[in-house]
């Protein structure tokens, strides 16, 4: 299969089974807003399920979940009010807007245009005649502009109150630390993670669910004390990973490394013990939610392409039709946002750390005499006071003359020592503020639904099949983990008379009773309906014949070797939670 072939196939089977497809066709179509149809909820919602069970439940971290519109201050103090751009540009025939760096990157050599200065990109455009994608008119000489990737909406009735859709779900949990810290009991390091919906009004969505403008993610805040927190190196030293470090994007002829986390960390190509962990922790779980570990790497940020709030970052990418594709990003942001947050907002930010002894310490103090400053500066008198009491704080020595001169707007104010008050006062302190920085696995939820279907969809001939799989044409798979596949086991009847259907009904009910999702399908040749089955990735299949109602066994088939052998029906849910576990195969049984 062609790459686009394969990625066309995809499509056409999300739509035609119903995984995912674009939403409102009735009205034309939106860009960049999906629907998952009924085995694609359900997919999304397993692998949800799976990213849950490792991030949050084996990591003891907590989850919350915060709404999706924000007012305009939270994103004042985060930076996406100011930073959050994209580089449009419009064709000045079509009025058709693009990205400007994507038409950089689809023709040219440079990859990772974003990290280019947009004084560059025009230059790179007029430099190599590029043309816009919708109609082929010469874009030399347009501008580039920032274009703020975020929707705005109004709280409430008229336009005094702004607010915006979520860029990002971690704003919900930094904008929350100050009670989020209660419950973690004000120590460190913890975590708290968060799955929900983002918004992104991207200038050209494409390529299915790979760029929306409402996409779901998984993030994960961890805050921790870079002083005295580590992280749990030692369990994942021996996972290897690829890597590809900026150094190796650099070199032309740089390739991505294999080697074991141990060794990143220890070598220093990756910077964080934190982000080495997490890389370490995802990449087994990316084995076991079915990448193709063959068709993925870990990319470093290159330095301009980092967010504005990113001090080093590392992007798992998954290859799908010959592009390698985001999915999720790794970011040591330091004590960035809480440290905005505390600035802009009317709350403690940080965490206090008691330290072992209390510790004595002096401190130099002011306490002016306002009966002296108030009439000798007036209005200023107590800006005066503040630029007392802050020199104090950082230069004692200011105060050893007869004067002291502290500066307030732009003007000097010259007071007698004796008026300051100033005095150095023995204090014994329990402990003190720190800024928790914060680690972040983010994970874009979409795209690893993309990734595990594009990543698990093969095709191979009916001759491959098993012996009663009398089909001619060729087997679509998806070889879903089963933790992962929509529906875990299908039940049919031989045929529907004699009893078989009413039969086939009662075990599958007894199937769901257990906690499996069951598909029931009496319709066509048993072949026809593995297939059917096969293409949504269900991994066992369950034939109710003549010897069921007579010694009361079924057959079971697997889906990915078409292995089959009999099990008892009193054994058939024991059996598919043991299959589903990876605790044995049909093959095994
Ligand atoms: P970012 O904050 O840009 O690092 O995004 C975190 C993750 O969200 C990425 O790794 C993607 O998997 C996902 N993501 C970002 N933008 C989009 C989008 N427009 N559509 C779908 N997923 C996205």
């Amino acid at each position: 299969m062609t790459d686009d072939t394969a990625t066309d196939r995809l499509t056409e089977l999300a739509k035609r089974r119903g995984f995912f497809f674009q939403s409102s066709e009735a009205y034309g179509g939106v860009s960049g807003f999906y629907v998952y149809g009924p085995e694609g909820a359900t997919l999304k919602e397993n692998l949800e399920d799976a990213w849950r069970d490792r991030f949050v439940r084996r990591e003891g971290h907590m989850e919350i979940e915060a709404p999706n519109v924000m007012p305009e201050p939270v994103f004042e103090a985060s930076g996406h009010l100011d930073g959050f751009d994209d580089m449009i540009v419009e064709c000045p025939e079509c009025g058709a807007s693009h990205r400007a760096d994507h038409i950089v990157e689809d023709n040219t050599d440079i990859e990772e245009a974003e990290s280019i200065a947009i004084e560059d990109i025009e230059e790179i455009i007029a430099e190599n005649d590029l043309v816009c994608p919708s109609c082929g008119t010469e874009l030399a000489g347009e501008p580039v502009d920032d274009f703020n990737l975020m929707f705005e909406t109004n709280i409430g009735p008229g336009s005094s109150s702004p607010g915006y859709l979520r860029p990002e779900t971690a704003q919900g949990i930094f904008v929350e630390f100050p009670r989020l810290k209660e419950y973690a009991r004000g120590q460190l390091p913890f975590g708290v993670a968060q799955i929900g919906a983002a918004y992104r009004n991207e200038i050209s969505p494409r390529k299915g669910l790979v760029r929306l403008r409402e996409f779901a993610q998984a993030e994960l805040e961890h805050f921790v004390d870079p002083e005295t927190d580590e992280p749990d190196l030692e369990s994942v030293a021996d996972v290897e990973v690829t890597l590809y470090s900026e150094a190796r994007q650099d070199d032309a002829d740089g390739e991505p490394v294999e080697m074991t986390v141990g060794e990143a960390v220890a070598e220093g190509v990756v910077g964080s013990d934190w982000v080495g962990y997490y890389l370490g922790v995802a990449q087994g779980w990316y084995e076991r939610i079915g990448v193709d570990m063959d068709r993925f790497r870990f990319r470093q940020h290159r330095s301009g392409e980092l967010a504005h709030y990113a001090a080093d970052c590392w992007d798992a990418e998954a290859e799908i039709g010959g592009d390698w594709i985001e999915i999720t990003g790794f970011a040591y942001r330091g004590d960035y946002d809480l440290s905005k947050h505390g600035e802009y907002a009317d709350d403690d930010f940080t965490i206090f750390k008691q330290y072992d002894d209390p510790i004595t310490v002096e401190r130099a103090t002011v306490d002016p005499d306002m009966s002296y400053l108030g009439p000798e500066f007036g209005g200023d008198a107590a800006a005066v006071g503040e630029a007392l009491e802050d020199l104090a704080e950082r230069d004692r020595s200011a105060f050893e003359g007869d004067e002291v001169t502290v500066a307030v707007a732009g003007e000097e104010y010259t007071v007698p020592v004796e008026k300051t008050g100033f005095s150095v006062d023995e204090i014994t302190e329990a402990g003190e503020h720190v800024t928790p920085h914060v680690v972040e696995p983010s994970f874009g939820v979409d795209r690893l639904v993309y990734t595990v279907l594009a990543h698990s969809l093969t095709q191979d001939d009916a001759g491959e099949s098993g012996a009663d799989e009398d089909e001619d044409e060729e087997r679509t798979v998806l070889t879903l983990p089963p933790e992962l596949a929509p529906t875990t086991v299908a039940v049919f009847p031989l045929m529907d008379k004699d009893g078989l259907g009413e039969r086939a009904g009662e075990i599958a009910e007894r199937l769901r009773r257990a906690g499996f999702e069951v598909a029931e399908d009496a319709s066509g040749s048993i072949g026809r309906r593995y297939r059917r089955q096969d293409e949504v990735g269900t991994p066992y299949c369950v034939t109710v014949d003549y010897d069921t109602l007579e010694g009361d066994t079924v057959t079971i088939r697997d889906r990915d070797t078409t292995a089959q052998t009999r099990v008892g029906v009193d054994d058939l849910p024991g059996v598919v939670a043991d299959l589903r576990a990876g605790e044995t195969t049909v093959g095994d049984l």
